[in-house]
């Protein structure tokens, strides 16, 4: 077995290369790597290089964190694996030791060893790598390894569904409909909610987001939005019960304030990258304003939503591109006018 890694050797820039096979350690499997989700992260970072960028210049920079695949190998004390299982992963692995990690909520761990990024910047774009146990999950017979690298961008959704609340009765509203307000729809469906309209400008997200089963959607550069949601036919002077921001845009958050109800929930999904004035005095009869990190304790329940046909993550794959074309696939994620068609691109790993 020979191994190669994506290497993005400058912005804009990869170079696939060959790299040594990773020896599991004793309580790690050995994943042969079929599928990696392309996250908007990892596009940000093809586009402009990491976040945070290594104190090392040497330092390799892998790309990719959402992976599906299967065990070629197990370390001595793996117990729950076995050579041709089938697996995801969680790509962030918590310390297990800090307040957070013993409260229940590793995903706020200050130590969180989170791929692709600092201090590791280990890619998932590679044909094999290693993985711990504890943080590696069978996949269902249900679901094939595409579904399966889409569990841990769904699984944002589905924390940030639980977060909010989302159920059957609440009106909910998302703002951006791009992979994960789409996940977000989708986890708000699987807990039963049905009163959900989906707010983007780009006619092919919003054509997916009925398919996927929103009840509505506005097309925010032809309408005012917030207008008619505030509309008596819609929601008037209640407002939204459940507002989730999954464009991470300022004015998108400025809807939000405007469209939540009395005693409502806003969540902050979509990442921010810059301050954003908040007009309080709109939301002061009791609104709540929640941020969303990642996901916690929540793949399990979004494996069972989508193996059980509940949460439909194959529809959402418009792009699948071979590992060989790898610079190809996040070109094409970057172009302006490409980029308007693809809602979810995936890459092919494994022959
Ligand atoms: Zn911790």
């Amino acid at each position: 077995m020979k191994n190669s890694e994506a290497i993005l050797v400058t912005p804009k820039k990869f170079e696939i290369q060959k790299c040594p096979m990773p020896e599991p350690k004793e309580n790690e499997v050995l994943l042969k790597v079929e599928y990696v989700g392309m996250c908007g992260s990892d596009i940000h970072g093809f586009e402009f290089g990491p976040f945070i960028p290594p104190k090392d210049p040497n330092q390799k920079i892998g790309l990719g964190h959402e992976v599906a695949g299967e065990v070629v190998g197990i370390g001595s004390k793996v117990t729950k694996f076995k050579v041709g299982d089938k697996v995801i992963i969680e790509p962030g692995v918590p310390d297990n030791t800090c307040e957070y990690c013993r409260t229940g909520r590793y995903n706020i761990c200050p130590s969180v060893d989170f791929m692709a990024t600092q201090p590791n910047y280990k890619g998932a774009l590679c044909q094999y790598m290693t993985h711990p146990e504890d943080w590696t999950y069978h996949l269902p017979e249900t679901m094939t390894t595409l579904e399966g690298a889409l569990v841990e961008p769904a699984a944002v959704g589905m924390h940030a569904a639980i977060l909010g609340e989302a159920k059957v009765g609440k009106s909910i509203v998302i703002l951006g409909g791009g992979t994960i307000g789409l996940m977000v729809l989708q986890a708000c469906l699987s807990l039963g909610a049905t009163d959900i309209t989906v707010v983007d400008v780009i006619p092919k997200r919003l054509e997916l987001a009925l398919k996927l089963g929103a009840k509505r959607v506005i097309n925010g550069k032809e309408q005012d939005t917030v207008q008619v949601l505030r509309s008596n036919e819609l929601y008037g002077d209640h407002g939204v019960d459940l507002v989730f921001e999954a464009a991470g845009s300022a004015f998108t958050a400025g809807q939000a304030v405007q469209i939540v109800a009395r005693g409502g929930k806003i969540m902050m999904v979509g990442t921010q990258s810059k301050p954003v004035p908040i007009d309080f005095l709109k939301i002061n009869r009791e609104v709540t304003i929640q941020t969303a990190f990642r996901y916690c304790n929540n793949f399990p329940q979004t494996i069972e939503a989508i193996a059980t046909g509940r949460f439909n993550v194959k529809d959402m794959v418009t792009n699948i591109y071979d590992y060989k074309d790898v610079q190809t696939a996040f070109e094409e994620a970057i172009d302006p006018v490409k980029k308007l068609d693809m809602v979810k691109g995936v890459v092919k790993v494994a022959e």
